[in-house]
């Protein structure tokens, strides 16, 4: 079971006024300018893990790791 699986992780989605911030998304290590809507997922049992992650990446986190992260 891993760190970002559906069941281990809280998410919301930040809308584009509330981003504010750039933030490095995890999945692309690309940015995330201010002003885009995306994701948080917060890992339950780390939430000091937190990461915020382009919707697209999120959702398709899974393929690019064949075999689980
Ligand atoms: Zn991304």
């Amino acid at each position: 079971m891993g760190l970002w699986d559906d069941d281990a992780v809280d998410t919301r989605f930040v809308q584009p006024y509330q981003a504010s911030k750039t933030y490095v998304c995890p999945g692309c290590n690309r940015d995330i300018p201010p002003g885009t809507g995306h994701m948080v997922a917060v890992p339950k049992d780390a939430v000091d893990l937190r990461r915020h992650w382009h919707r697209g990446c999120w959702i398709n986190r899974h393929r690019r790791r064949p075999g689980r992260a």
